[in-house]
C-alpha cells in the first residue's frame, strides 16, 4: 500500500492492540506510531523527577521538560527519553501504575497530541495506535478501528503475558487494574476513551491476533479501494 493513508486504532489495554497495530502496519508496508509509548516516556521522566503525581501543575511542568522520541518501524519498538533507550523501562510496573494520572493532565495531552499530528503527517501510509486517535488526534483518518474485548478476557491475556515474563499468577489483581485503568481512561475530562462515531468496532474476545490482523488488513484494503 503506497498511497498516503492514515489508519487510527483505538481501544482499551489488553485488546491485543499493540501487536495487532504492528502486524497491520507490517502487512500494509506502513509506518507505525505508538502514542501510548509517548505517554509512558513522559511518565518515566516525571517519575524520575520525583514529582508528586497528585499535583497536576507540577506534573505539567516536569512533563514539558521531557524529551520524547519514538521509532516508526513496526518491527522495532524503540523509545527514547532524551536520547536514552527506555524501551524496556517504560513497560515496567512503576510507569504502568502512574501513566493514567500523567496522561490525564491537559497540558501533557496538548503537547503530545501536537507531536503525534506532526509525526503522523509524514509521507506515506501510517498506522497510529492509542486511545483518542480517531476522536481527537486524527479525526480525518481514512480508516478508524476501535478494538474491544471483555475486561475478563483482557485480564486473562495480560496475566498470561505476565506469567510468561516470570511474574506471579495474579489474575484478580490484574483484573482490578484493568478495571481501574478503564475507569480512569473513560471518565477523564480531556479525551476520554470512546469509539469515534465513524469507527469500525471489532470485538477481539474470541479472535486470535492473526485473525484480527487479517480482518483489519481486509478492512483497510476495502476502504483504500473505495477511496480510489
Ligand atoms: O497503550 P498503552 O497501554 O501503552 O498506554 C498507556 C497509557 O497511556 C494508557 O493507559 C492511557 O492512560 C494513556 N494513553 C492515552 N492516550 C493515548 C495513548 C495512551 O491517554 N492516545
Amino acid at each position: 500500500m503506497n498511497r498516503a493513508l492514515v489508519v487510527a486504532i483505538d481501544g482499551p489495554a489488553g485488546t491485543g492492540k499493540s501487536t495487532v497495530a504492528r502486524g497491520l502496519a507490517t502487512a500494509l508496508g506502513a509506518s507505525y506510531l505508538d502514542t501510548g509509548a509517548m505517554y509512558r516516556i513522559v511518565t518515566l521522566g516525571v517519575l524520575r523527577g520525583g514529582v508528586d503525581l497528585t499535583d497536576p501543575d507540577a506534573v505539567a511542568r516536569a512533563a514539558a521538560e521531557v524529551e520524547v522520541a519514538v521509532g516508526h518501524d513496526p518491527a522495532q519498538d524503540k523509545c527514547y527519553l532524551g536520547g536514552e533507550d527506555v524501551s524496556a523501562e517504560i513497560r515496567g510496573d512503576a510507569v504502568t501504575a502512574a501513566v493514567s494520572a500523567v496522561s490525564a493532565v491537559p497540558e501533557v495531552r496538548r503537547r503530545l497530541v501536537a507531536l503525534q499530528r506532526e509525526l503522523a503527517g509524514a509521507e506515506g501510509c501510517v498506522v497510529v495506535e492509542g486511545r483518542d486517535i480517531g476522536t481527537v488526534v486524527l479525526p480525518d483518518a481514512e480508516v478508524k478501528i476501535f478494538l474491544t474485548a471483555s475486561a475478563e478476557e483482557r485480564a486473562r491475556r495480560r496475566n498470561a503475558q505476565n506469567i510468561s515474563n516470570g511474574l506471579p499468577d495474579a489474575y484478580d489483581a490484574v483484573l482490578a487494574d484493568v478495571r481501574r485503568r478503564d475507569h480512569l481512561d473513560s471518565t477523564r475530562a480531556v479525551s476520554p476513551l470512546r469509539a469515534a462515531d465513524d469507527a469500525v468496532v471489532v470485538d477481539t474476545s474470541d479472535m486470535s491476533q492473526a485473525e484480527v490482523i487479517a480482518h483489519l488488513t481486509g478492512l483497510v484494503e476495502q476502504k483504500a479501494g473505495a477511496a480510489r
